[in-house]
Formats: structure tokens, sequence, C-alpha cells
């Protein structure tokens, strides 16, 4: 990859059949830059390269690339939603309750769904989203301090 992935960007979009636009170039630096980001922190980051981008203009950029599987919007109940340029490893979340700070836990199985359900009611299912809720490191070491 090179610095600033925007050949790799470029590429992608393109198999994908996108328009290679700026905006969307810029949404996936700052996705890579910054994986799980919620919408208003891409916002702010497409912002600094760009001058100007409504975050209604994020929102549709991020739905298009979701749509295309170029982005993983994530949702952990309770927290606004997350985006991330890491797809298709079938990988899960350990979030944090406090402060939302989420990271990526390989998954064990490596392929979906990972885990079987014990009755699946006639569904033929395809998926398990697993998330890990738990306590950050900052927010162990403030609790430790608060204590
Ligand atoms: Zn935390
Ligand atoms: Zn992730």
């Amino acid at each position: 990859m090179n610095d600033d992935g925007t050949a790799d960007h470029t590429n992608q979009l393109r198999a994908a059949g996108l328009r290679v636009t700026q905006p969307r170039l810029t949404v996936l630096a700052a996705l890579a830059a910054q994986p799980h980001a919620d919408v208003d922190t891409i916002a702010t980051a497409a912002r600094e390269h760009l001058g100007t981008l409504s975050t209604q203009a994020v929102y549709d950029i991020l739905k298009a690339l979701t749509e295309r599987g170029l982005v993983r919007r994530i949702e952990p109940a309770g927290h606004p939603a997350r985006f991330e340029a890491r797809v298709g490893d079938n990988h899960h979340h350990v979030v944090c309750r406090t402060c939302g700070a989420t990271s990526d836990v390989d998954c064990a199985i490596g392929y979906a769904p990972c885990l079987t359900p014990s009755a699946a009611d006639g569904f033929v299912v395809d998926e398990a989203e697993v998330v890990f809720w738990g306590l950050c490191p900052n927010c162990q070491s403030q609790r430790r301090e608060s204590a």
C-alpha cells in the first residue's frame, strides 16, 4: 500500500462499480486512519482535506460504500453507528460499556455464521453478530483512580 492508499481506494471503487470521486476517496482514507469511526468523526476528518463536505454527503457516501461491501457498518446497542474498512473476514468487536471504545476481535472460526443457534426455527442463518462488552483500559484506570 502506498502512503495514503489512494491507488488502492481508486481500484476498490472501480471494482465495486462506483465512480471515483474525491469525497469517496477522502472518506475511505479517513476510515483507514480511524477504524470504527462514527459519522461525525469521519465528516470532521474529511473536511480537513476537502474544506466543505456536508454530514449528509458523508452519510450518502457511507451508505453507497456499505451497500457495495467496501465498508462495514457496526451498531453497538446504545452507541452511534460506526464504520470500518476491514470487511469480509467476519471479525467481531469488543466495546467499552462506558466510553464506547471499540476494538477488533478476530473470529476464531473465520467464516459466517461462526455460531450455530441451538434452534433456528426454520430460518436459514447466514451470520452471527457477536459483540463482546466490557471496560476498556482507559476506563479501568479511571475507575481505579476515582475509587
Ligand atoms: Zn472506555
Ligand atoms: Zn472492526
